[in-house]
């Protein structure tokens, strides 16, 4: 309460629906006695919505593994308290000789090794340690980014065989990542996915062959945990679907009302005060008020994460396209009413045209909105931040990983 009178804005994490959505997740792939656990994917502070917090509700709802890309945010959960006897914890960027491998090795963290320079770094601080590294061996089955390719792959054996064989390395998985799963429609995409999960299968024989069989198998995303049940094998890693989105809706995930979008990004309204038409609207006047009207200003702006690029223009008569802005959910004395930003974003504020008088609507100073929350209201009035992500022409893991921390996070 003290950070609401504080701050102009803040987002609110329902650790509730944290904890359900994984609830969900843990039963998709079978529940908790399947053969296949969740990985609660807590990388980038939780997608914005707070490392720890975020990491206990997963936790809470029944994953037995944490993820993190990198390796600082894999060591706070381990000083946070959550220890090898409560979760596994994976972490996966590879940063050359900046990666604290004796620490991560100590914290009993299992660590991603996709590259020649990552196992002997891995190799080396194991050494050193006197213990034995637990390591994911990470396949290019597609995706382009992280891992071995199938060409390189024998030489990575070569190395990895010895190290398992002497203990140095336990290897305790193998991995992948996938391109297009979240297009389960696009036959073309469809194929693509088909052809990774040969591929991933492909490089797990060549390990076998090499009697370095992997424990534990693991490829799907969120999108692939909700529709491709074939590929769950011993663990999935979803990230999204924790904080209750589906992927890319542009992409055809299908819908499952039962995740719950956990986080309500809320601000009060600043000055709100009569213009009349024509009167233009922030920077570059991409926004002239069509009428007499009046404006709100939420205290919001690029520099707390809101896109500039969810800027609304509407110029009628003038050159610019009218595009609408972000969407922003007022109160009314009519019940809520859906605004949209007008004109540009700016580094700290934005400004909506009320299309009527404030006093007649029943809108006021002070007064709360709300930018994005779970969208399942009576008449699903309330945006959600994939309408964030279409009026900023990116998705809603931007929208999320964007929102600054001056946005205090408050928990309920
Ligand atoms: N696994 C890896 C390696 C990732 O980078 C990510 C996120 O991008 C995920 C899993 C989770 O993906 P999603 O949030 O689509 O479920």
């Amino acid at each position: 309460q003290a950070a609401r009178r504080q701050y102009p804005a803040q987002a609110i994490v329902d650790l509730a629906a944290l904890r359900d959505n994984m609830r969900h997740l843990v039963n998709v792939v079978g529940g908790p006695h399947s053969g296949t656990a969740v990985m609660g994917v807590v990388k980038a502070d939780a997608y914005g919505h707070g490392l720890i917090p975020a990491a206990l509700a997963a936790l809470a709802g029944g994953a037995t593994w944490l993820g993190t890309a990198q390796s600082h945010e894999a060591l706070l959960l381990r000083k946070a308290g959550i220890g090898p006897d409560r979760c596994h914890i994976l972490t996966w960027v590879y940063s050359g000789a900046e990666v604290p491998f004796d620490e991560l090795i100590a914290n009993d963290i299992d660590i991603s090794v996709g590259s020649l320079a990552g196992i002997d770094g891995v190799a080396a601080a194991a050494r050193r340690l006197g213990k034995t590294a637990r390591v994911h061996v990470k396949v290019d089955s597609g995706f382009g980014r992280n891992g071995f390719t199938p060409a390189t792959f024998d030489t990575a054996l070569a190395k990895l065989v010895p190290l398992a064989k002497e203990g140095v390395l336990h290897i305790v998985g193998q991995w992948s990542h996938l391109a297009v799963a979240d297009a389960p429609d696009v036959p073309e995409f469809v194929a693509a996915t088909d052809q990774q999960v040969e591929c991933f299968k492909d490089f797990t024989s060549r390990m076998e062959a090499a009697g370095i069989a992997p424990e534990i198998r693991h490829l799907a995303n969120t999108a692939a945990t909700l529709s491709r049940p074939e590929i769950h094998f011993e663990l999935t890693r979803p990230g999204i679907g924790l904080y209750g989105y589906e992927a890319d809706p542009a992409m055809g995930t299908p819908s499952t009302y039962d995740l719950k979008p956990a986080m309500t990004l809320q601000a009060q309204l600043g000055t709100v005060k009569a213009v009349e038409a024509g009167h233009g609207i922030s920077y570059g006047r991409t926004y002239l008020t069509p009428t007499d009207t009046s404006t709100a200003i939420v205290p919001l702006g690029y520099a707390d994460g809101i896109h500039r690029s969810a800027s609304g223009f509407d110029m009628e008569g003038a050159k610019h396209v009218i595009k609408p802005g972000g969407p922003v959910r007022v109160m009314t004395a009519e019940g809520p009413r859906l605004y949209r930003v007008s004109g540009r974003v700016c580094m700290d504020q934005f400004m909506l045209d009320l299309h009527g008088s404030a006093e007649s609507l029943g809108i006021h100073e002070g007064d709360t909105v709300e930018l994005f929350g779970p969208g399942r209201g009576e008449d699903y009035a309330e945006p959600t931040a994939d309408d964030w992500g279409r009026a900023a022409d990116t998705i809603s893991y931007e929208i999320f990983t964007c929102l600054r921390n001056r946005i205090p996070r408050l928990y309920e």
